[in-house]
């Protein structure tokens, strides 16, 4: 018998069996790798629990400057089995925290099986339990489950591709071709336009049409893609004026400097609160990224353009959390279940850790008939799970990374953009250190 559920041992599934653990409580882990029917994701290796299927590196690991780090610190405190491991099988890599992920995947298995409390069965999970529940099945979630997540949430509430459009720096945006408007005024000047004409959109149709695209992954193929994340290359395809007609239309867009619409225009968006990224309207592509870099520069104002990030589309479940999850993680039309790690749409190994982190926490609270305050908005981890459980946009959600953009803005005077980060990290330890302190009697009952 046991008091709750994970369903997935990844590192959300992992991290929060050990927390529930830890505070005494009994946890059944189901993972499917390793069970006798073989099952296992399109990415991993092997059958140990919290295995990185890809980099090697946690990120940064500097607390003062970078969100990464910052949350790096938060989760150390609260006494996180993944961040141990990570630094007890750190590699060098600057101040970045990397780790030899052999050595990391076992070091995590092992404790997690040693420890009395905790159950790991070898099992696939394919219907929503009655019974309290993590669901931490990551992006690659078993395609039964999936089903029957997206049959509890509404299908269009739960996302299979990952479409990301690239994200350019503004200081690197030529303005003396670009400017500022909306289509046909609309809504203040919030775009910024890049203008081709005739000759520059055919070449520029041309040059994505021979551009060296990256395939979709066998597993990829069978799940298709929706119309509203076509990559620009298909749409390019498609015919010489799809474009023209979908995210590089020019009608309703006066270009002061000659009085009139371009033939076509390609626009960027703000993309952060800070208003120093911008991505490229519409533009989700599946070509090679130095291809992006090279024929995406050919875009009049872009001749400079520095990438963020660069687009891509992968296979990535989601939920749409916002809408669907309440302050506290549960599904609010079935609280019993709740939800951890990348499936909630946060992104990366260690914010999927650090939502099972919390998750398991509020969970261990719920248990002892007890309510956890979250995290404050101005901490890494308040910041990340604020994101999830109401900050972004429901229609719009993306996963996303920790950054300092989902922080309340800084208050008093602007100052250079080092110091900023130091200011952002300062109020967070003073938050959180606050944060501690008031949900003490939860977090550490005696
Ligand atoms: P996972 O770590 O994937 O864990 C989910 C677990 O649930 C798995 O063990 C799976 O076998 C199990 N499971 C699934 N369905 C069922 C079921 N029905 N029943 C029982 N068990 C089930 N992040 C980075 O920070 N750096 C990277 O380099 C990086 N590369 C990535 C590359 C790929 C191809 C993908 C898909 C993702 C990548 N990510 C990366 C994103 C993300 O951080 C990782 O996917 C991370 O592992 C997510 O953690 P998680 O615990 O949510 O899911």
């Amino acid at each position: 018998s046991f008091d709750i559920h994970i369903i997935g041992g990844g590192l959300a599934g992992s991290e929060a069996a050990w927390q529930l653990a830890e505070a005494g409580l009994r946890v059944r882990l189901s993972e499917m790798r390793g069970n006798a029917a073989g099952d296992t994701t399109p990415a991993h290796d092997g059958d140990r629990l919290a295995e990185m299927v890809c980099s090697n590196s946690f990120r940064s690991d500097d607390a003062e400057n970078n969100a990464v780090g910052l949350l790096h610190r938060e989760m150390r405190d609260l006494d996180s089995l993944v961040m141990a491991k990570a630094d007890e099988h750190r590699v060098p890599a600057g101040s970045a925290l990397a780790v030899d992920r052999e050595g990391f995947a076992a070091a995590v298995t092992a404790a997690i099986e040693a420890n009395p409390n905790i159950t790991v069965i070898r099992e696939r999970i394919d219907s929503l339990p009655d019974h309290p529940t993590i669901i931490a099945t990551g992006p690659l979630t078993g395609s039964a489950l999936a089903q029957a997540i997206a049959a509890e949430t509404g299908a269009d509430a739960l996302a299979f591709f990952d479409a990301i459009a690239p994200i350019v720096h503004r200081d690197s945006i030529d303005m003396d071709v670009c400017w500022m408007a909306a289509r046909w005024d609309k809504g203040g000047k919030d775009y910024i336009n890049c203008p081709l004409d005739r000759d520059q959109y055919a070449a520029f149709v041309a040059a994505l049409n021979e551009g060296e695209k990256t395939e979709f992954k066998e597993w990829e193929k069978d799940t298709p893609y929706f119309e509203g994340c076509m990559p620009v290359e298909v749409m390019a395809e498609r015919g010489p004026e799809t474009l023209r007609y979908g995210p590089m239309k020019g009608v309703g867009l006066d270009n002061p400097r000659t009085g009139r619409w371009p033939y076509a225009c390609v626009q960027l968006r703000q993309d952060n609160a800070l208003g120093t990224l911008w991505n490229m309207v519409g533009f989700q592509t599946k070509l090679r990224h130095a291809e992006q870099v090279r024929i995406f520069r050919t875009i009049p104002g872009l001749e400079k353009a520095e990438f963020a990030r660069l687009g891509g589309i992968h296979r990535n479940s989601f939920i749409r959390s916002p809408e669907l999850l309440d302050p506290a993680l549960r599904l609010k039309s079935k609280p019993n279940i709740r939800f951890a790690g990348q499936i909630t749409g946060c992104e990366g190994y260690v914010e999927s850790a650090a939502i099972g982190l919390i998750a398991a926490r509020f969970a261990v609270a719920e248990a002892h008939g007890e309510t956890l305050t979250p995290p404050p908005a101005e901490t890494a981890l308040g910041a990340l799970l604020g994101h999830i459980t109401g900050g972004a946009a429901a229609e719009t959600y993306q996963p996303m990374n920790v950054n300092f953009g989902l922080m309340p803005p800084l208050t008093g005077p602007k100052s250079k953009k080092a110091d900023r980060k130091k200011l952002y990290t300062a109020r967070a330890r003073d938050a959180f250190a606050a944060w501690r302190e008031s949900v003490a009697r939860v977090v550490e009952p005696a």
